[in-house]
């Protein structure tokens, strides 16, 4: 640690590097020694019901079209894929294969042991630390994943366009440095504009694979339909919201994603999306409600049964995950679920 605060005594870095260093620093980042669940909780680590509901969207595109890999960015502690295994195993024929990418060594090693004891002879597991694909259509599932990558900010000032960047004098600070980007003048004054490098560099890259082998990406993040011109960038230390720099390295690090910003790279390669819909109304059209029926029919415990529905409710509920987490599906496809005819 003594050794970044140094470093930043002589040089400011951009946010972008910092939110890195802070996330994912081999000795120091929240994700090289954290679990899910210590800071913020996701929606699988809430309930089984979200992968389950998942599961039966891929299928009806893996049947379809045949596809036997599926692909998770950003797994966590690999809770989703646990729940999605369960599920896809009982539907699919043939052999399949799960890929998992993921950053962090120490999430890795927890994938690992959540996951590699359900290797069999019809499923491989494949742990990626680079996403190198095969030559064929894959199905892409991540939740939670672009609102973890790091982000840039710019801002307008008095016609002027600044950087926000990083240095440390006592303690870490965030000062504007003049930049020499460019932005349209439709911006004002005030306006904060994010820009997070590594997701253009991510949608590219399976967007491209989409095109060329078919299959699909299914993303759940936090964001706004529209994303505003204004700072969103929110720190969670136990699970309670904090500035970024009030707990550097022990507190996870978040921002809104830009949806529109994703469509527009998918619409680059000709690809077909789906949404932005609420993950309560994904969620309500791929069964959740048949799935919690047709769990607690079979359960006699009246605790058991309280806590399924209690899950069901922080999952769909429209003052939380609901709505503030929001769904996307790209892919080239023409696709026949009614979740995304319409907008709400
Ligand atoms: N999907 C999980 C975890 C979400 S947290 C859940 O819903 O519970 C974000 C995840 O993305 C973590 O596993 C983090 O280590 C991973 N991650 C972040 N940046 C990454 C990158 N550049 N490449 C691969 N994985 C990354």
């Amino acid at each position: 640690m003594l050794k970044i605060k140094n470093f930043l005594k002589k040089n400011k870095i951009s946010l972008s590097r910092f939110i890195s260093l802070c996330l994912y620093q081999r000795e120091h980042g929240v994700y090289q020694n954290k679990t899910i669940g210590k800071h913020f909780i996701t929606a699988p680590e809430v309930s089984q019901l979200f992968g389950e509901c998942i599961s039966i969207f891929l299928l009806i595109l893996q049947k379809k079209y045949k596809i036997s890999n599926f692909c998770e960015l950003g797994p966590g502690n690999g809770t989703l894929m646990k729940d999605m295994i369960r599920t896809l195993k009982k539907f699919i024929d043939g052999p399949f294969s799960i890929n998992l990418y993921e950053k962090s060594e120490y999430l890795r090693k927890l994938q690992i042991k959540n996951l590699k004891k359900l290797e069999s002879e019809k499923i491989e597991i494949i742990f990626l630390s680079k996403l190198k694909l095969k030559k064929e259509p894959y199905l892409f599932i991540c939740n939670e994943f672009f609102d973890a990558l790091p982000i840039n900010q710019f801002e307008k000032k008095n016609n002027i366009w600044f950087e926000k960047k990083v240095i440390f004098h006592k303690n870490f600070k965030i000062v504007n440095d003049l930049t020499n980007k460019k932005f349209s003048d439709k911006f004002s004054n005030g306006d904060i504009l994010e820009e997070s490098p590594l997701t253009k560099l991510y949608m590219k890259l399976i967007c491209k694979h989409i095109k060329k082998y078919g299959g699909g990406i299914l993303i759940f993040d936090y964001g706004p339909f529209k994303k505003g011109h204004v700072d969103t960038l929110q720190a969670l230390h136990n699970s309670q919201k904090c500035d970024i720099l009030d707990y550097p390295f022990e507190s996870d690090i978040t921002y809104h994603v830009n949806f529109e910003e994703i469509m527009k790279i998918s619409k680059d390669y000709k690809l077909i999306n789906y949404g932005p819909i609420t993950q309560r109304k994904f969620l309500f059209f791929h069964g959740i409600n048949e799935r919690l029926s047709k769990l607690t029919e079979k359960i006699k415990s009246s605790k058991t049964i309280h806590d399924l529905e209690n899950q069901f409710e922080r999952l769909t509920s429209p003052y939380g995950m609901g709505s503030l987490i929001k769904c996307l599906f790209i892919s080239n496809y023409k696709i026949e679920s009614r979740a995304f005819d319409f907008h709400e």
